[in-house]
């Protein structure tokens, strides 16, 4: 992030507001990989989940999103789903717009669909594509979107690659060297984040990383990412899956991001796994980064956190105010 911008998001969030918003712009998805969060009962509270809700399509959605951006105006904008890539379409028309508001726009798909050639030259447009484990598990878990066509699918562009780390993948010790060997390899692929699975609390699931697990892991991600440079996450942050935050009052990513499902009205909190996701076992990359930047110390003993926590009280107070008024 460069200076104006942690200044712009400074100011948002002293004005009470949350600097990121992240839209899931559609419930539809052609993949039904085990673990989605997005489709599991109270990911959007009280027992609802995202195929529940009417979502919009056409004008409708393009309309729709636009009113959202211009009404929480934030500085990123993530775009999940489903799968945003099954309303296509409608993204032609909006991703331009959203280009010509200055805004950073990240688009996360599974590639399932061809990325359309000239999306690349559209300013600040991110591709983030979910890529979990090696072929065999990956094929398994994700089609159809395949190895085969995730490489055809991203051709021409520069893209993102996620992956979420599950237990079965640390019973190999190679395992992340071979899956970041293939893909570092790729000129598709400019750089690679990994998350690891995140349960709700009280979730049994052969995907959640027992605490051993976890530990090798982290020590594993340091010694890769001297390895292969476009691994795209610092040590801090790394180190950061060892002691997540303990609730989301306490996650800055949590505190600094909007999230609307599909109906583009309902809310999904506490963050966008929605329903009531156990912190203690996070392994979300973009939590752990504000996590590690938050625990940077700034002077005197002041961490970045400390002032993030102080402006986020003004920002409350601000709001609170601004109610006030309204209702005098
Ligand atoms: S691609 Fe994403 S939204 Fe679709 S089933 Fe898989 S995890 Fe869920
Ligand atoms: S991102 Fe992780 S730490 Fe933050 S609220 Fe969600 S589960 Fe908790």
């Amino acid at each position: 992030m460069k200076t104006n911008e942690v200044v712009r998001a400074w100011g948002k969030i002293i004005r009470g507001q949350k600097p990121s918003l992240s839209v899931e712009i559609t419930k539809e998805c052609p993949l039904r990989c085990p673990g989605c969060y997005a489709f599991a009962d109270g990911h959007v509270g009280d027992g609802v989940n995202l195929r529940q809700l009417s979502d919009r399509r056409g004008e409708a959605l393009i309309e729709g999103m636009l009113h959202l951006v211009d009404r929480y105006r934030p500085l990123h904008l993530s775009m999940v789903g489903g799968d945003p890539m099954v309303r296509f379409r409608e993204l032609e028309v909006l991703l331009p717009a959203l280009a010509e508001r200055g805004i950073f726009v990240q688009l996360v798909t599974s590639a399932f669909r061809e990325i359309p050639k000239k999306w690349a030259e559209i300013p600040r447009l991110g591709i983030v594509v979910s890529v979990d484990g090696l072929q065999p598990e990956h094929d398994a878990r994700r089609k159809p979107a395949t190895y085969d066509r995730i490489q055809r699918n991203i051709a021409g562009h520069r893209v993102t690659l996620h992956c979420t780390i599950t237990a079965q993948m640390m019973h190999r010790s190679t395992y992340l060297d071979e899956f970041l060997s293939f893909w570092t390899s790729k000129k598709e692929v400019g750089k690679v984040w990994m998350s690891m699975f995140t349960p709700q609390r009280g979730e049994q699931a052969e995907e959640i990383l027992s605490a051993a697990q976890r530990v090798q892991c982290v020590s594993e991600l340091k010694r890769l990412r001297g390895l292969y440079p476009k691994l795209d996450m610092f040590e801090a942050q790394i180190e950061e899956f060892q002691a997540p935050p303990s609730s989301p009052q306490e996650c800055i990513f949590a505190q600094t991001t909007q999230v609307v499902s599909a109906d583009l009205t309902s809310e999904v909190t506490p963050c966008q796994l929605g329903g009531d996701p156990d912190c203690s076992q996070c392994g979300c990359v973009a939590s752990m980064g504000l996590a590690a930047v938050g625990h940077h110390h700034l002077a005197f003993g002041v961490t970045a956190g400390k002032i993030f926590r102080l402006s986020s009280k003004v920002g409350i107070a601000v709001n609170a105010l601004k109610l006030n008024r309204k209702a005098s």
